[in-house]
């Protein structure tokens, strides 16, 4: 079964992974808060990453920069003059759109925008009397440039503050280390900087749930190497990407290449790839693949009168790295990974569970224990639970029936449930359900630590 965007909302809110951001005052649009079960998948899902991309890599070391940057950051890329999207109003209902967006919507993305002036976008939404996807109407103000990076002030008092942004990407704290980071770590090209860390964008559309938002999170990998060597790099990222969805059980048929055409690469660009995913609305982008060139290292040098040239150890050149970009928005793998796991199982002629066949690494909870009857078995059962905690991420429960219980473990995700009994009072030894077979095995308490840990790593 296919779940719809308000499905996997309501979803959701009913476990406690995601909930609308300051509900109690109504909620601010388009913000959300992760609940106990949502914090737990996402660090979850950054650590599998961190792990891939730095930890457990050969080639990267991490970072961990600020949000706020020097402002002049933002003049050197390009973001303060050009990082901005085309905005029109609706002069009926007053629904803001991206022209660009506008187009792309009532042809079925058959015609793509990008990269066209403002005076052809308005053409062609007037030629074709694309109307408001809100109301219906065709009246629009002429478009407007809005520059998506927030604005706010640094100092104390009026006279003192000054300008300065949250950063748009993680991206640039990277470049601004490069040297920093060389001179420390001694790696030698081809290595790569990767960083976890918020972004914010001042999006004109935001929507689609955790997809499109204003403040999210990134992980992202600059990776340096040697000019001329970049193709052959962007390749090796691509499949690394791809191979990362696979093993943490996203299915292959939901997610796709799309491959910019070289006349729409970005001018900075000599290749992008945009991995698609099958979102309810259909494929759209989950992680951005480019090729950058040398186009930061080399603006910042500029602005900042800095040198951040790579000296070859062995041939003595010095020269600007090429760089490599993965980058990958955490609400969209999330998101992606809600919507890949989440299914409605046909268990027999009568019934069904809702499961979250999530790998057992991203699973919020590890394990959950349950006392069998509450009166009888919970002293044992809260022994259990502190013996487990020293391990796992386990969660508790001694609501309902037992049926019940299993039921919401496996809505969840959650691999094993531990269930004590009577016997367990006997002979010290528990029940073990396995969450996708519904399996049984009966197991004594001294071995259940060593067992959990060997099924949860396969
Ligand atoms: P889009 O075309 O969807 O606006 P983009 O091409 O501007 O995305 P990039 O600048 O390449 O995105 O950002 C890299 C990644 O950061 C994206 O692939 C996405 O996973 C994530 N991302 C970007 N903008 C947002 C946002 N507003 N909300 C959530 N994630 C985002």
């Amino acid at each position: 079964m296919k779940y719809t965007l308000e499905q996997l909302f309501a979803y959701s809110k009913q476990y406690g992974f995601i909930f609308q951001g300051s509900e109690i005052y109504g909620g601010l649009a388009n913000t959300w808060d992760f609940g106990p079960l949502g914090v737990s998948l996402k660090n979850n899902i950054k650590k599998i990453w961190w792990e891939e991309f730095v930890s457990k890599n050969k080639y990267n070391v991490g970072i961990d920069s600020s949000i706020l940057l020097n402002p002049k950051t933002w003049e050197a890329t390009g973001h303060v003059s050009g990082f901005k999207d085309p905005l029109m109003d609706c002069k009926v209902c007053k629904a803001r759109h991206r022209a660009d967006n506008l187009i792309a919507r009532a042809t079925n993305n058959e015609v793509d925008a990008d990269g066209w002036d403002y005076q052809q976008m308005h053409d062609y939404i007037i030629e074709n009397k694309i109307k408001c996807p809100n109301c219906g109407g065709f009246d629009y103000t002429p478009i407007r440039e809005f520059n998506l990076m927030f604005k706010t002030q640094q100092g104390v008092t009026t006279e003192s503050t000054s300008d300065i942004y949250l950063r748009p990407e993680t991206a640039q704290g990277i470049f601004l280390n490069f040297k920093n980071v060389l001179r420390t770590s001694r790696k030698k090209l081809p290595f790569g900087i990767g960083q976890i860390g918020k972004s914010f964008r001042n999006e004109i559309t935001p929507g689609n749930f955790i997809f499109r938002v204003r403040e999210f999170e990134q992980m992202e990998l600059e990776f340096f190497c040697k000019p001329g060597t970049e193709f052959e790099w962007f390749d090796y990222w691509k499949q690394f990407a791809a191979d990362f969805l696979t093993n943490i059980g996203i299915k292959s048929e939901n997610v796709k290449f799309y491959d910019h055409l070289k006349e729409k690469l970005s001018f900075y660009s000599n290749a992008t790839t945009d991995v698609l995913y099958r979102y309810p609305w259909g494929f759209d982008e989950l992680w951005g693949i480019a090729s950058r060139t040398n186009y930061d290292l080399s603006r910042h040098q500029e602005y900042s009168g800095q040198k951040l040239e790579y000296q070859d150890p062995q041939t003595n050149e010095s020269y600007l790295p090429y760089v490599i970009e993965p980058s990958l928005g955490v609400e969209r793998l999330f998101l992606a990974v809600l919507i890949d796991s989440l299914e409605e199982e046909q268990i027999n002629e009568t019934e069904t569970r809702t499961l979250l066949r999530i790998d057992k690494r991203l699973a919020p909870i590890k394990v959950s224990v349950f006392p069998l009857v509450k009166k009888y078995h919970s002293a044992k059962a809260e022994e259990v639970y502190e013996l487990l905690l020293t391990d796992f991420e386990v969660s508790y429960d001694d609501t309902g029936n037992i049926g019940k219980r299993y039921r919401r473990a496996d809505a969840i995700g959650t691999p094993y449930c531990v269930t004590i009994d009577q016997q367990t009072l006997e002979d010290n030894t528990v029940t073990v359900r396995e969450r996708d077979s519904m399996e049984q095995v009966r197991l004594s308490l001294s071995k259940l630590n060593e067992y959990l840990n060997k099924e949860l790593k396969k």
